[in-house]
């Protein structure tokens, strides 16, 4: 009998199990770059320029931000640690925009040192520290401020929130706000570049976008001269037939298309618009391949154990996060049984996939679960000293290893004492 096997990028998921062992996160070069060209060709104005930042917390590895950069991207990094990373790869500086809501001075200090040029502050006292900074370094910054505008959008409806408790940002009424104009208006060095909002993940329904947007263009009024006005990221994806995203292009244009119109009615002109997708560049490129170990059959249900979990795919035991799945060296097999798909990990939330519907398998089959390109690799931990996996992309029939898979060497690697007892110098 022939199987159909899963191949990824043109490579059988079978080979690529074979050379670099599961689980293994793998990703489709050709789908990120053609995600990476519909961003490009179409979020485009013919009234104002546009720019497009990568939301790089959804995924980092110096081999994609190669990629993003090449497009003309941006990037947006929250950490000293995502910024360092950013620094390594060919991410020209200027294109990098520093967020998150509690900056360290050392964080802050580097990004002055590192020739960082755009700073989203979140709040007043982060931009008393940047104002210092600026200050000692004579050095200019500008500054994008990060409006909470009350809209909390959810996959297909939005909550317009009456009181504003977010931990990001500030309201445009707000007291914080006034402060922050104030100390942009008093220092020479700070220069406010725009403002900007970021109201959620997994949007279906452009609705509550277009609503923050009559907002931002609303605040933009009080200001005599054309800002950036930065509308956020949050494109959804789809994770199982469940999940119904919107058209990425179409999307793409019907933000231009509101944000012209509302600047018409409102009689606003921007210098520029920006956007920071992440999950939707990576997360539907990027699948994880387990081998499937033993079962167990319960009163209620059919377990197929896999050689990883929570440690490599938080998202389910965090938030319930769903996910589709097939065995991929069968693809062509009928799908006859109701399966719970568990981790390895101890704890009785490490369920990877609830109840799917699976072909009967066999130790060492291969289990393959989509759209883990987002948030998969860059949550995953060593809990149970689960050794981290490697990072394929795969494209024209070559497999190229981004990341490579831990060994049990690398789990000692931050150990002192122990490292000191056995003499190691470098890593094996
Ligand atoms: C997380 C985040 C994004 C990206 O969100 P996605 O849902 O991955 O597109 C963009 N901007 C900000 C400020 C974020 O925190």
């Amino acid at each position: 009998m022939t199987m159909s096997i899963l191949e990824i990028g043109g490579v059988k998921a079978t080979a690529l199990a074979d050379q670099f062992k599961t689980p293994l996160y793998v990703y489709d070069q050709q789908h990120i770059e053609q995600t990476l060209a519909t961003f490009v060709d179409r979020f485009k104005s013919t009234q104002f320029s546009t720019q497009i930042i990568y939301a790089s917390k959804a995924f980092q590895a110096i081999y994609l931000l190669n990629l993003v950069a090449e497009y003309g991207l941006g990037l947006d990094v929250v950490t000293g640690g995502e910024l360092f990373v950013a620094t390594q790869s060919n991410m020209p500086r200027n294109r990098i925009y520093f967020h998150g809501n509690n900056k360290s001075l050392e964080e802050l200090d580097l990004a002055f040192k590192w020739g960082v040029q755009h700073i989203i502050c979140d709040n007043v006292m982060e931009l008393e520290v940047i104002g210092q900074l600026a200050q000692k370094y004579q050095q200019e910054m500008n500054i994008m401020l990060r409006l909470n505008v009350g809209i909390e959008a959810h996959t297909h409806e939005y909550i317009i929130t009456s009181h504003i408790d977010s931990k990001f940002g500030f309201a445009w009424e707000s007291e914080e706000c006034r402060k922050c104009l104030d100390l942009l208006a008093n220092n020479p060095y700070l220069k406010l570049e725009g403002i900007h909002s970021h109201i959620g993940s997994q949007i279906f329904d452009l609705t509550a976008w277009y609503a923050s947007i009559d907002k931002l263009v609303t605040y933009l009024k009080a200001f005599n001269e054309p800002l950036v006005l930065n509308i956020g990221g949050g494109f959804g994806i789809q994770y199982t037939a469940a999940d119904q995203p919107l058209d990425l292009g179409e999307s793409l244009t019907s933000l231009i298309s509101y944000v012209e119109k509302a600047l018409a009615e409102q009689q606003v002109t921007i210098s520029k618009l920006m956007i920071e997708p992440g999950r939707s560049l990576v997360g539907n490129a990027g699948s994880t391949l387990y081998t499937v170990g033993y079962q167990k059959q319960t009163p209620e249900k059919l377990y197929y154990f896999v050689d990883g979990g929570m440690s490599d795919n938080l998202r389910p035991s965090l938030y319930q996060a769903k996910y589709a799945c097939d065995i991929a060296n069968r693809m062509d097999a009928p799908k006859t049984e109701k399966v719970t798909v568990a981790g390895k990990c101890c704890e009785s939330g490490d369920i990877l996939i609830e109840a799917c519907l699976l072909p009967v398998a066999s130790q060492g089959d291969l289990l393959v679960t989509y759209a883990t390109g987002a948030y998969g690799y860059s949550m995953s931990n060593q809990y149970n000293k689960n050794v981290t996996p490697a990072v394929v992309f795969v494209k024209d029939g070559i497999a190229h290893e981004v990341i490579r898979r831990q060994t049990f060497e690398d789990l000692l690697h931050y150990e002192v004492t122990e490292k000191k007892k056995r003499g190691f110098k470098n890593d094996v």
